[in-house]
């Protein structure tokens, strides 16, 4: 079934035709239809040199390719490289740098790419900046003539902002530097930005792509091939991959992304209106809300809203701290994007390593992972959790 093209070469089949059948024919040999986890090291040769698409499993593993095939036809680009974690594949991307070149990161961002960027490549001569990516003009009339690659968020982590991608896009091509995209939170079901002019999309696939809370690992996405090239190497030169299990485990969560984010959507709409009319909340933050930073971009650029929901509690930083240790259908929790709904306290888990920065979070900032459960229960606990504040 390859990558499920028309005899035009054009049309793509369905989102969960190829989530399902992407990179997944039947097993020649045995015709098992479930993609067999390839724990093998090493692959035979047919002559010294002359082997069957496989060597060694850092170089290339067949449940590795049978997953990189499937996430990269759901972002409709070409190519799909696979990593042991999110920030693995961020490091990937970021050796494209070369020192003396600028990284202008959005200045609300996953505090991780924050650490990665500052306390890693920083100190090996990256330079890195940052902005405000909501306002394209001061992005365009504030561009440092040594940017070579622009990295965002949208929506971001975790404040939710949204941002154009296709008009970021049109600056970045005009002055040159490479557009990354992390799509974690948006996923390839709401949001593809290669075809809003990205040129890579990044995820921490540890979050909706596996969607059950059991697996580490981080996916890039390109369409050009040269770029392909540059990460393909690193991702095999540099070693970072994932093992076959992990493979697995992110190919089989990814079967079932579409009808989980419809989930996602629709109970996390049910806990905004919760929200938004609750006296103890004083700001919900999710982009299907008019007054929310960005809904015009979220509205143009994807095709849902997300799972993720953050608000700020009217009576402060305690208020917080004791919604979030209150809750009981809600564990709290670090991390996103499974089944299970989550409750977390930015400030002192996630984003912990932004304290001090441009990327500091709010806190009185509670962020929640709306999972699939009932969203009756959610409603209540969160409700029940919110008497409290
Ligand atoms: N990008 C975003 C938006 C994230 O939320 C995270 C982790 O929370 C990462 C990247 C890093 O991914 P990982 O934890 O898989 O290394």
């Amino acid at each position: 079934m390859g990558d499920l093209e028309s005899e035009s070469g054009s049309e793509l089949a369905g989102f969960s035709t190829r989530a399902i059948h992407a990179g997944q024919d039947p097993d020649p040999a045995t015709g098992a239809v479930v993609t067999p986890i390839s724990l093998s090291t090493t692959f035979a040769q047919d002559g010294v040199g002359n082997h069957r698409g496989y060597e060694y499993s850092r170089s290339g593993n067949p449940t590795r390719t049978a997953m990189e095939t499937q996430i990269a036809s759901l972002e409709q680009a070409r190519f799909g490289m696979s990593f042991a974690s999110g920030l693995a594949a961020e490091d990937n991307i970021l050796r494209l740098l070369r020192p003396g070149q600028r990284v202008l990161l959005g200045n609300d961002a996953y505090g991780g790419t924050f650490r990665l960027i500052s306390g890693v490549w920083a100190p090996l001569g990256i330079e890195w900046s940052a902005v405000d990516l909501t306002d394209v003009d001061a992005l365009r009339d504030g561009w440092p003539d040594d940017t070579a690659m622009v990295w965002l968020e949208t929506p971001t982590n975790p404040l939710l902002t949204c941002v154009d991608i296709e008009a970021i896009a049109d600056v970045a091509r005009e002055r040159g530097a490479l557009l990354v995209v992390d799509n974690t939170f948006a996923t390839p079901y709401l949001q593809r930005p290669i075809t809003l002019g990205a040129d890579i999309v990044v995820h921490s696939s540890t979050k909706y792509l596996g969607g059950h809370s059991d697996v580490v690992g981080g996916f890039v996405a390109v369409d050009d091939a040269s770029l392909s090239e540059r990460i393909s190497f690193t991702q095999n030169a540099a070693g970072a991959v994932p093992a076959p299990f992990d493979c697995y485990l992110v190919l089989r969560g990814v079967k079932t992304l579409a009808v989980r984010m419809d989930r996602h959507c629709r109970n996390a709409r049910a806990i905004v209106d919760l929200l938004v009319a609750h006296p103890a909340v004083d700001r919900v933050l999710y982009p299907q809300l008019p007054d929310h930073p960005g809904h015009a971009a979220a509205a143009k650029q994807m095709s849902d809203f997300g799972g993720m929901v953050s608000f700020t509690l009217a009576a402060g930083r305690e208020a917080a701290m004791r919604v979030a240790d209150t809750t009981s259908v809600f564990t709290l929790a670090e991390s996103l994007g499974a089944v299970e709904s989550l409750i977390e306290h930015p400030a002192a888990m996630t984003h912990a390593s932004a304290a001090g920065s441009p990327l500091e979070v709010p806190d009185d900032l509670i962020r929640l992972s709306v999972g699939i459960e009932d969203s009756s229960d959610l409603v209540d606990d969160l409700g029940a959790a919110l008497e409290r504040a």
